[in-house]
């Protein structure tokens, strides 16, 4: 690309991120690679991307004090936590500083009715959905909704805040179960199969996607991602145009994650968004030119995305604390790393525990069913 860019922020300028969980962590090593400097703003002390930052604001997303500090030394700012106050991304931008995504678009990707709403209006596929504010508000004929799954409006994540439901009492009484927060009522599909596809989008209105990760969950977690995803190319190509259609609606800046749910007659609907890098794109640390974390330091520094191509079959897996022994010992690590075509990503927390995301490998092969069987070789050596 020749066209010359406006106003970037370049090395070594300090870049400023809410969060700093393994996401933080990913992107913190990027952007110090690429030689920005980091400010971490998370409340925990032992907040994973503290290893990796320049400088750790242990204090809430909300504090004065270390917002207006960020104000004072970034250059620009970006999130990694989908549960960020809004209102902080908003208030940061009117103090003059470059905030991606906007605050506007992580409110939308909090809340499920906004979210489903605005997918819905920019005319692209959701599951038929019903927004519930109030229990009272429940329509006489809940049947296009069932047997569906009741999702909590906000703060879930890892299938939690969801209750499967097969008939209007169920739907009640999982309400009442909810304590009434505002939910949405969500037709359960026929699954074949669920991929996501990450989205860059550049001030400048550049976006492009990475190949879509197929993803397959255990116990409401992500568990495996298979790239390229087992489905014939022009579902790909529809899944890429679709994510792509919808941060270019949302005006998006950064990097955006979208999930699909992949339905018989290669029919695809859009599941959620994330409004930061995601999981499923932890392939991308190994098996592409560029990182999806690097896609977002190059977003918010008002750069070019980097390309996206797959350089190599990949199978990304989750190592979750269970693999971890119930006395804090370490997994058997021998395997893994002596095999010549894995490598090992762990976000250095220190107390393992059951269903918490602790690392994740990436498996690289001639094609992805020969990845994904070593990768589950691979796993059974770990204990
Ligand atoms: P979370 O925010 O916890 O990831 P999701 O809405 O993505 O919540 O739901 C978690 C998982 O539950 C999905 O990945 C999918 O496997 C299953 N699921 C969710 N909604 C539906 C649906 N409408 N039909 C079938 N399966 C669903
Ligand atoms: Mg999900």
């Amino acid at each position: 690309m020749t066209k010359p860019l406006t106003s970037p922020i370049l090395p070594p300028a300090m870049l400023g991120i809410l969060g700093g969980g393994q996401l933080g962590r990913m992107f913190a090593t990027a952007a110090k690679t690429m030689g920005y400097r980091v400010t971490v703003l998370d409340p925990d002390a032992s907040a994973p991307a503290a290893d990796f930052a320049d400088v750790h604001l242990c204090k809430p997303y909300t504090d004065r004090d270390a917002l207006q500090q960020l104000v004072d030394t970034c250059a620009a700012i970006t999130t990694e936590f989908e549960n960020v106050n809004a209102d902080s991304m908003r208030w940061l931008a009117e103090q003059g500083l470059r905030v991606s995504p906007s605050g506007d678009c992580v409110a939308i990707a909090q809340d499920r009715i906004a979210e489903k709403t605005f997918i819905r209006n920019a005319g692209l596929a959701t599951a038929p959905f019903l927004a519930i504010l109030n229990a009272g508000d429940l329509p006489d004929d809940l049947s296009p909704y069932l047997p569906g799954i009741l999702k909590t409006a906000r703060l879930g994540y890892d299938g939690k805040g969801q209750v499967r439901v097969k008939t209007p009492e169920d739907v009640r009484y999982a309400l009442s179960e909810l304590k009434h927060q505002p939910c949405v009522l969500e037709k359960m599909l026929p699954l074949v199969s669920e991929v996501s596809v990450i989205v860059t989008r550049s001030r400048a209105g550049e976006v492009v996607s990475f190949p879509p990760a197929e993803n397959e969950h255990a116990n409401g977690i992500l568990d495996v991602s298979i790239v390229p995803a087992r489905i014939a190319d022009a579902v790909t190509a529809r899944a890429r145009d679709m994510a792509m259609t919808l941060a270019e609606k949302l005006d998006y800046v950064g990097v955006l994650a979208v999930e699909f749910f992949v339905l018989e007659g290669d029919e695809l609907v859009i599941n959620e968004m994330a409004p930061r890098p995601h999981n499923s794109g932890h392939y991308t640390l190994d098996a592409t030119l560029t990182t999806q974390f690097e896609q977002q330091v190059r977003a918010m520094c008002g750069l070019y995305p980097g390309r996206t191509e797959l350089l190599k079959p990949v199978v990304m897996v989750n190592l979750l604390g269970d693999v971890w022994g119930e006395d804090g010992s370490e997994p058997n690590w021998e395997i893994l790393m002596t095999a010549p075509n894995s490598k090992l990503h762990l976000y250095g927390k220190k107390e393992a525990r059951v269903g918490r995301k602790m690392g994740h490998f990436n498996v690289l092969a001639e094609d992805a069913n020969d990845a994904l069987e070593q990768a589950r070789a691979i796993m059974e050596t770990l204990g």
